[in-house]
């Protein structure tokens, strides 16, 4: 299934060059993730940026919480910069980001974006003081900024000002619905704000993240409905392993498949010791699996069943998928299509060589009980059978093979 299959209608967004990047417009929607080391660790932040990036991260954000972590930017940009590395930058500021900014000119230089949460500039008169110094310096800079509203920091003055209205409306809303409201009106009113003070409109990007999938589909269809900013989307504090994973693809397949959303993150708590890099493979995932992007050539395997009584094409099939997606940082650029490859491991006779002439290449494994022989379909033609100890390998060289023919 490729992209141009069934096309999907986007919502129409102003596009916003983010670096060497767009977002919104016509462009592709854009694949982001965010590092959880220390920012003023310039050596650890700029290796696992590298890492997010490589594994295709297009735009990689780093807390900017401290002193320390706004001088530590710009040096983390000179490192990923000697090394090849030109992933934009995005700084993420709460609290004390119009010191930040102020303070450390290299660092408002060396982003690319700045992340404002509106909850989190500040209280009465000193918020508009403050919220309006960070846009006064992306005006400077010429930077700009995503407007991201958070439920679990939603300005408070705000949710009072709607509760107020509403208890006053003949047939007052439910505090759900408010929150939702609050959510919408604190980026629509913060945007038009950083307008009045000369941010393009071409420099704005909102979110409006929640962590309920429901309460998460019902804020963007309504932000998108009012307005034509680009959209950051991602469900907030989404959780961990397979929880985190679908309650994000539930949400976020939803909207996308409603044409909103410019760019995604996935908000996953990694595993104690497990790679950040999952969010990025995650978020790479949902887009592929929709014929939004392709990123990496598709594994089909199937599950198994009581005909696979040994574990030999799980392991094929995860090696294989494995092997693809890391040769990509190189085969991107060698071998230009590749990332639209079907690639079928099939546990048994059953549907193995149905499954693996819609592939590109595809292997069907002996099940139990079968002979142990595994032919091997190329463009939907029995090619070679392989037999004996090294399937696995030769497999792999056919694929390689393969790659180098039809796209090299
Ligand atoms: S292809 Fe064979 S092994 Fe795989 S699920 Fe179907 S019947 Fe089971």
């Amino acid at each position: 299934m490729t992209a141009s299959s069934h096309p999907i209608r986007r919502h129409h967004t102003r596009a916003v060059t983010v670096g060497s990047i767009v977002v919104g417009g016509d462009a592709p929607i854009v694949v982001q993730s965010m590092t959880n080391t220390d920012t003023a660790d310039v050596e650890a932040t700029a290796r696992q940026v590298t890492q997010l990036a490589q594994a295709g991260s297009e735009l990689v954000r780093i807390t900017v919480n401290s002193e320390e972590a706004a001088a530590a930017v710009p040096r983390i940009r000179d490192q990923l910069d000697a090394q090849g590395v030109d992933v934009p930058l995005i700084g993420d500021f709460h609290f004390n980001g119009h010191k930040l900014l102020a303070r450390y000119p290299a660092c408002a230089e060396a982003l690319a974006k700045y992340r404002i949460n509106p909850g989190n500039v500040g209280r009465g008169k000193k918020r508009d003081e403050q919220f309006a110094t960070m846009i006064d310096t992306a005006c400077r800079y010429d930077k700009p900024v995503r407007i991201g509203v958070n439920w679990g920091s939603l300005d408070q003055e705000l949710v009072v000002r709607l509760m107020d209205e509403n208890t006053q409306r003949a047939e007052p809303g439910d505090t759900h619905e408010i929150i939702h409201q609050a959510m919408v009106a604190s980026a629509l009113e913060n945007a038009e704000r950083a307008e009045e003070l000369g941010l393009g409109k071409d420099k704005i990007i909102l979110s409006v993240k929640m962590s309920g999938v429901q309460d998460l589909i019902a804020v963007y269809r309504s932000i998108a409905e009012r307005c034509e900013y680009a959209l950051h989307l991602g469900l907030t504090e989404a959780g961990m392993g397979a929880k985190g994973i679908v309650a994000s693809t539930a949400a976020l397949a939803v909207l996308l498949q409603q044409g909103i959303g410019d760019t995604i993150r996935i908000s996953l708590t990694p595993e104690p010791g497990g790679s950040r890099s999952q969010e990025v493979i995650v978020a790479q995932e949902i887009l592929q699996s929709m014929g939004l992007r392709s990123f990496t050539p598709s594994v089909v395997a199937c599950p198994g069943c009581g005909r696979t009584s040994s574990d030999y094409f799980q392991k094929l099939a995860r090696d294989i998928q494995d092997y693809l997606r890391d040769q990509m940082p190189a085969w991107h650029s060698r071998y230009p299509g590749v990332e639209n490859m079907t690639v079928a491991v099939m546990g048994c006779v059953v549907n193995g060589p149905g499954e693996s002439k819609h592939a590109n290449i595809g292997i069907s494994l002996p099940g139990t009980g079968e002979r142990p022989v595994a032919p091997v379909y190329v463009d939907g033609e029995k090619t070679v059978t392989l037999k004996g100890e090294h399937i696995a390998e030769e497999f792999q060289r056919l694929v390689n093979d393969y790659v180098e023919k039809m796209y090299g």
